[in-house]
């Protein structure tokens, strides 16, 4: 019989997981950070694009403190997450809502993270790796914070695009 699966290893196969997902956020976020025309929505997406790369280093010193090596798994979600990204870039490309687009996508990549990362952190501290859970939770906030402020950015690019719609009541979710 097989050997019963352990925390520990759920640990490990997030962190594979995370580890796949997060160098692709840092490829979303620089093709992101080309597309933006919006000045402080494409500062986010540079921003977080450098933190980002230290996140994966991140990762790597996490894989070291359990004494694994440090693998990528496909993560589903986040191909899924960058693939609709991709379809909607062709989509709106040119269009008035093609930042906003640009966020509501980014903003998916920080919820999945923001997922991962909660988990992450607590069953670090579950098996005993505070310093491992330290450094989780360093990138937990920054990718929060990152959530926090594409929020705020979307704001103004939606009031900004508002005054030439001649139809405010024209909220379809994709466009004819
Ligand atoms: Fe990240
Ligand atoms: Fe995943
Ligand atoms: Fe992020």
């Amino acid at each position: 019989m097989a050997k019963q699966k352990t925390l520990h290893d759920a640990f490990y196969e997030t962190l594979k997981d995370v580890y796949y997902a997060e160098k692709q956020s840092v490829k979303a976020l620089k093709k992101s950070a080309k597309a933006a025309e919006h000045d402080a929505l494409r500062q986010a997406f540079e921003t977080h694009a450098e933190e980002s790369a230290q996140q994966v280093e991140r990762l790597t010193q996490v894989f070291e403190i359990i004494g694994k090596p440090a693998r990528a798994k496909t993560c589903e979600a986040m191909q899924g997450i960058v693939s609709e990204m991709e379809e909607d870039l062709e989509d709106f490309e040119d269009s008035p809502a093609a930042d906003a687009v640009l966020a509501a996508c980014a903003q998916a990549v920080e919820h999945y993270e923001i997922a991962r990362y909660g988990t992450l952190k607590t069953w670090a501290s579950q098996l005993g790796y505070a310093e491992a859970a330290t450094l989780l939770d360093e990138t937990l906030q920054e990718e929060k914070k990152t959530d926090a402020l594409l929020s705020k950015i979307a704001e103004s690019i939606n009031t900004a695009g508002t005054p030439e719609d001649s139809e405010p009541s024209k909220k379809g979710k994709k466009a004819a």
